[in-house]
């Protein structure tokens, strides 16, 4: 069959908010396996980009289409995360009380429900994939820990851990270096790296760190639309980006 030209294509995408356009004829084309990083100033309408991609907001007007032909629009939330387009959000949303491996089960479990979840039996390949990723996430030592003992930083690799299990083919990351240390920055960096070569990967970041050791395409959201795309280099030396970033 045909070879899938974009995993994400946004075109013409307008949102508004009592008037107040959040999203301006956005475009954004993004390849299968690709890693992007989307940049911009606060209230730039990232945020607002990831919630109509997700199905959490429909856009007013534009086409958002997965896979060339679903168009996400016609989809509601759930559906859209059951197709695998995976988000995570700003806060953690790692249940506390329970271990790293008790969480990544129950990410697992999905929407089966905690009692059904209780009389579910683990297939060995759906354990050895929990080990994995554990592993994958850098908290191999942690498994039997209870997540309220994770650093900040641990628990966000977690959730990372929770939507890989869950075997998306996108995944969608906001801010994740929010409140963590430097060296948990760029272990991070180097994790999403990792799993953009078995996925799509889009982050929406403000660290200029975290963006450059990412090393990918860069979008810069500014008013609702794209105001430049390239290496981080090539839209930081855009006298735009730099007004836009300097001039407020
Ligand atoms: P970013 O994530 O880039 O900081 P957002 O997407 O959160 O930006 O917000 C873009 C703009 O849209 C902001 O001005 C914000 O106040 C506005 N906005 C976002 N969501 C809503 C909403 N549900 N109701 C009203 N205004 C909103
Ligand atoms: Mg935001």
């Amino acid at each position: 069959h045909k070879k899938v030209q974009s995993i994400l294509y946004l075109s013409g995408v307008t949102k508004s908010f009592d008037g107040f356009k959040a999203i301006n004829n956005l475009s954004l084309d993004i390849a299968p396996g690709e890693l992007r990083a989307i940049i911009g100033p606060n209230g730039a309408g990232k945020s607002t980009m990831m919630d109509i991609i997700t199905g959490k907001t429909k856009p007013d007007e534009g086409d958002v289409k997965f896979k060339d032909t679903i168009d996400l629009t016609r989809h509601d939330e759930t559906d859209i995360a059951n197709m695998g387009i995976g988000r995570k959000f700003q806060k953690p949303t790692v249940i506390e009380s329970l271990t790293v491996w008790d969480n990544m089960e129950l990410a697992l479990a999905g929407n089966r429900g905690i009692f059904q979840t209780l009389f579910w039996k683990l297939s060995d390949d759906k354990k050895l994939r929990i080990e994995e990723i554990i592993k994958q996430i850098g908290l191999a030592e942690k498994t039997d820990d209870l997540a309220q003992n994770l650093s900040h930083g641990q628990k966000q690799w977690l959730e990372i851990g929770m939507l890989l299990i869950q075997e998306p083919e996108v995944l969608l990351v906001d801010e994740p270096a929010g409140g963590m240390t430097d060296y948990e920055t760029m272990e991070t960096a180097k994790l999403l790296k990792e799993i953009s070569q078995e996925h799509s990967v889009i982050v929406v970041e403000h660290d200029m760190d975290f963006v450059r050791a990412l090393d990918c395409k860069v979008t810069v959201l500014h008013e609702g639309s794209v105001l430049a795309e390239g290496t981080l280099d090539k839209v930081s030396s855009d006298k735009r980006v730099v007004e836009v970033y300097l001039g407020r």
